[in-house]
């Protein structure tokens, strides 16, 4: 059973068409890239799986169906930059994350330590770099312990060293059986961190499927070349 299928799912905005008749397939436990440069639909079609937008057309299945506030709790989002208090440190930030999402916070010692933040729980937030902002961001994501992580380019705005160890953190989750689902516009990253890739042009979907296979064909090694 695939974690994540999309059967022909389309969406407009008034006369933009930004998803046109999307298929593809996320099997569990792949580190899924949606690969497109801006305005290809990536960032409306996380929305729609995380039913923050409606699609025209089409179906979809996460997980099981039909999607229920119990199954909801399975997937872990990160879509914008959580708003944290900068006066308050990264574990009372988790805090108040968790009960935002009606948890008790027994789980905040655990996605600390997955990120890499429990030497500086008490530091504020503020204090924080780039990289550990965003390491909370994801933390914060895997609070409840989700099957399923969907991320909405998670490097975006970062320093180097900052990239470096978001990714390493993207791995690290993938390695404990963590379905990740992402979307980026740097086809590097798709190509360090991602096994499956489905790449959007202009709403539509050119190719999808394991990234040693994709990457490798001759029409989007042409594709890659036109773009430059
Ligand atoms: P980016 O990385 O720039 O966010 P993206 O690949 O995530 O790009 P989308 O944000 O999904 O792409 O946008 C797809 C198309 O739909 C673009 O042409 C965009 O301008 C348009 N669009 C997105 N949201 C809206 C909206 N709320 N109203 C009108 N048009 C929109």
């Amino acid at each position: 059973m695939p974690i994540l299928s999309l059967q022909n799912i389309s969406k407009r905005y008034g006369a933009i068409q930004a998803l046109s008749g999307i298929s593809f397939e996320v099997p569990k436990g792949a580190v899924f890239g949606i690969l497109g440069p801006n305005g290809s639909g990536k960032t409306t079609l996380l929305g729609i799986v995380t039913d923050v937008l409606k699609a025209d057309t089409g179906t979809f299945t996460l997980l099981d169906v039909p999607p229920t506030a119990r199954q909801r709790q399975r997937i872990g989002t990160l879509l914008e930059t959580p708003n944290f208090y900068h006066y308050l440190s990264a574990y009372q930030n988790l805090q108040v994350a968790a009960s935002i999402k009606q948890q008790s916070g027994q789980d905040i010692p655990r996605v600390l330590d997955i990120a890499g933040l429990t030497a500086r729980q008490h530091s504020r937030f503020k204090t924080y770099s780039l990289g550990m902002k965003q390491r909370l961001a994801i933390a914060a994501a895997m609070l409840g312990d989700p099957e399923v992580l969907i991320l909405d380019e998670p490097t975006n705005g970062l320093d180097p060293a900052g990239i470096a160890e978001v990714r390493q953190l993207i791995l690290q989750l993938a390695q404990t059986g963590k379905t990740i689902i992402l979307a980026s516009h740097l086809l590097d990253e798709v190509e360090k961190v991602c096994t499956h890739v489905a790449i959007l042009q202009k709403g539509k979907l050119l190719l999808s499927g394991p990234v040693n296979q994709v990457l490798v064909r001759e029409d989007f090694v042409e594709l890659s070349c036109n773009d430059n």
